[in-house]
């Protein structure tokens, strides 16, 4: 009789949970904690979440293309048969963002403000996007079948708290990091977050001209204040807050480098062909490394 309470109480354990027993998530899922899983991207490719609540899941990010989404749809599926009630985008671009259609409907996507605007505006400027991606590969036009464009359907401003199924999320809009529309997610009982484009992982970001240093060091400094145990960038190999020091080390000698060059009274042009920063020679991305020498000289006052 004893065992089999203990057998019955192990069965609704699990059934709980929705974790089906011997599963295997592969190399690229992690979990971060009960229930909150990372889909890391291969390389850089982006990250994604997946936090199974009582009511249904929440995935952050659909993967950097449509092959990746149904992989990210996969794994779901191996912890629960609920459905998919949220996506919620830590950007608009493409690469987080293409694959809605894998888990919309029945799952609303969720955005800052601005987020949808970011996405039209991609479609416009390319209207051959799907076609010329369905053309890369015989998988990725099997992945892309049954596409639709789906931009968000929830926008918020500055700030949204989540409450389902037992998990609570605060999504904290990152102004001027890196899009039109950048969401850090915050699960404060985890003490996890997502924390958007606004620092990668071993990799140069693109500083776009809207893009701010200040800005993004701010959003560092707000991220590291919750004192998260995990950090999930939006590119780059999960990790914690050293991901935010990294980058703020990484900034200031950028910066250092930059002003001094100023001085000397060099163009931009200049400084973006003679500053070097052979410390982060390993990092990925190099080629964006004048972006960032914009935005330096932006942030030291430079005229253009
Ligand atoms: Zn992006």
């Amino acid at each position: 009789m004893k065992t089999k309470t203990a057998i019955l109480a192990i069965v609704a354990a699990f059934a709980w949970s929705g974790v089906a027993f011997g599963q295997d998530l592969g190399p690229r899922v992690q979990k971060l904690a009960d229930g909150v899983y990372v889909h890391t991207g291969k390389g850089f490719d982006s990250n994604s979440g997946i936090i199974l609540t009582q009511e249904g899941v929440v995935v952050i990010d659909t993967g950097q293309n449509p092959i990746e989404s149904r992989d990210i749809m996969d794994t779901v599926k191996k912890f629960t048969s609920m459905p998919v009630r949220l996506v919620i985008n830590t950007e608009p671009h493409g690469d987080h963002t293409t694959g809605h259609y894998v888990f919309s409907p029945p799952a609303l996507v969720v955005a800052a403000a601005g987020g949808g605007e970011s996405m039209r505006g991609a479609e416009r400027a390319a209207p051959d996007r799907i076609q010329r991606l369905a053309a890369t590969t015989p998988e990725m036009k099997t992945a892309l079948e049954g596409y639709r464009f789906i931009p968000p359907q929830i926008e918020y401003h500055d700030t949204m708290t989540i409450n389902l199924g037992g998990k609570t999320l605060e999504l904290m809009y990152l102004p001027r990091v890196h899009s039109e529309s950048d969401t850090a997610v915050w699960l404060p009982v985890e003490r996890i977050v997502f924390s958007a484009s606004a620092f990668v992982n071993n990799q140069i970001n693109i500083l776009r001209p809207f893009v701010t240093m200040p800005d993004i060091l701010a959003a560092g400094k707000k991220l590291k204040a919750l004192n998260p145990q995990h950090v999930v960038p939006g590119h780059g190999t999960p990790g914690g807050v050293e991901i935010f020091d990294k980058g703020e080390k990484y900034y200031a000698l950028l910066l250092e480098r930059v002003d001094k060059a100023m001085k000397e009274g060099k163009s931009l042009d200049d400084i973006q062909k003679e500053v070097k920063m052979p410390e982060y020679a390993s990092w990925g991305s190099q080629d964006r490394m004048p972006t960032n020498i914009d935005a330096a000289y932006r942030m030291l006052g430079g005229k253009k």
